[in-house]
């Protein structure tokens, strides 16, 4: 037979090419010809660490991340501090550059991997193994295949019984990395921050030298001039409607956990298992967790199927709750108006006991990874 195969070459991908290394498996990793997943900046939580840690990547990865010390939350019209939750956990931010290359270089220090920079374009089973079709002609023999090829991919077109994942029509998420140097030092402090507005949002926090900032409102507001329109003079964050700021136009992905997430010897793992809204700063750190519990069912499981039913059982349970939780979180940040006032009051009467409790089951990951 002839080992596993893994589609995509995001952070879910490499996590799950891990996994099946230190498993023993040959892997053959189809990192599709899209530019790559690993842009911008990515936060890590608690349960994201917990599997980091468990695929023996926590120290390293400790080394290339800023560790972030707590969670401010504001109004972004008075500026004024609703919630600033501490974080005694690990808790830090990333360029997902970083993070893919601590996986990356695991992966290749053990050796047995063949990378493919192709895309996947077919997939065809009989009970023995799983055939791939590819962009350059080629087929690929396999025993099983793990889809970590997004939530558009064609693994989540093969297994989901609910279609491929979508993006929000009626939002955008603006990105930009700024350097530190150029904005008060206030900025470089490590905290995550969180500035909830009338139907917007904005997310900011430092990652090196640079401040990592994110910007989620209606679609219909993106239009020349939206910085300033939105950051007017009178707002704390009037700095950032600076022109010379280049800002990267990404479509927002709705809450979409896969209906099915295996189909015989092809189960999914990341955002083609569990697209969700980056609100809870949680996809990346679902796609990790994937990986550790990948790793102890091929570990622990000789046959393959078994294996896979297993993983897949168990994540899809884990999993659900939190897509939800992040869909929920979207529209409370997502609200504008009276509701928006009603909002930031409860916000500020809860406080952080408020806001540990919803992140509480979040970050409690799975403890048989730890
Ligand atoms: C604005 C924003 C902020 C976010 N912030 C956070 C955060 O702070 N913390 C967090 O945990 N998460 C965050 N996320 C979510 C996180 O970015 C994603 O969940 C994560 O990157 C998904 O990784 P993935 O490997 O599953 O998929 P992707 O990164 O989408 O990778 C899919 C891979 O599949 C490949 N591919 C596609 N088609 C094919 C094919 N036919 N054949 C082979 N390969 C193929 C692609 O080229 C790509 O390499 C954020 C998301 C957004 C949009």
């Amino acid at each position: 037979m002839a080992g596993i195969a893994v589609s995509g070459g995001g952070i879910a991908g490499l996590a799950a090419t891990l996994a099946a290394l230190r498993a023993g498996h040959d892997v053959t990793l189809f990192s599709g010809t899209a530019a790559p997943a690993l842009q911008g900046g990515v936060q890590i939580a608690p349960n994201g660490w917990v599997a980091l840690d468990s695929l023996g990547l926590g120290e390293v990865a400790r080394a290339r991340s800023n560790r972030l010390h707590d969670i401010t939350v504001r109004a972004l019209d008075s500026g004024s501090t609703l919630i600033r939750l501490p974080l005694h956990e690990p808790y830090a931010s990333f360029e997902r550059r970083a993070l893919g290359e601590v996986i990356s270089d695991a992966v290749d220090a053990i050796g047995r991997l063949d990378r493919r920079a192709v895309d996947i374009t077919h997939i065809h089973q009989t009970e023995s193994g799983v055939t791939l079709v590819t962009s350059d002609g080629d087929s690929h023999q396999c025993d099983g295949l793990i889809a970590a090829d997004g939530g558009n991919g064609p693994g989540r077109r093969y297994v989901a019984s609910n279609g491929p994942a979508g993006h929000a029509g009626d939002k955008l998420v603006m990105r930009a990395q700024v350097p530190l140097a150029d904005l008060p030092a206030h900025f470089a402090l490590p905290s995550s921050n969180l500035w909830l507005g009338r139907g917007v949002h904005v997310v900011h926090y430092p990652i090196g030298r640079m401040m990592n900032l994110v910007v989620t409102l209606p679609a219909r507001r993106v239009a020349p001039g939206w910085q300033s329109r939105l950051l007017g003079p009178a707002s704390p964050l009037a700095i950032l409607a600076d022109d010379a700021i280049e800002w990267a136009r990404t479509p927002l992905p709705v809450a979409a956990a896969a209906g099915c997430w295996r189909r015989g010897r092809v189960v999914l793992a990341g955002d083609a298992a569990h697209s969700m809204p980056p609100h809870l700063a949680q996809g990346a750190g679902q796609g990790l967790q994937d990986g550790a519990c990948l790793a102890r069912h091929l570990g622990g499981e000789p046959d393959l199927e078994a294996a896979f039913a297993s993983y897949a059982r168990e994540r899809a349970a884990e999993v659900a709750r939190i897509v939800q939780k992040a869909d929920v979180s979207g529209r409370i940040m997502g609200l504008s108006g009276p509701a928006a006032h009603l909002r930031d009051l409860a916000l500020n009467v809860g406080g952080p006991r408020l806001m540990q409790s919803w992140l509480a089951e979040v970050w409690s990951a799975d403890p048989s990874l730890a």
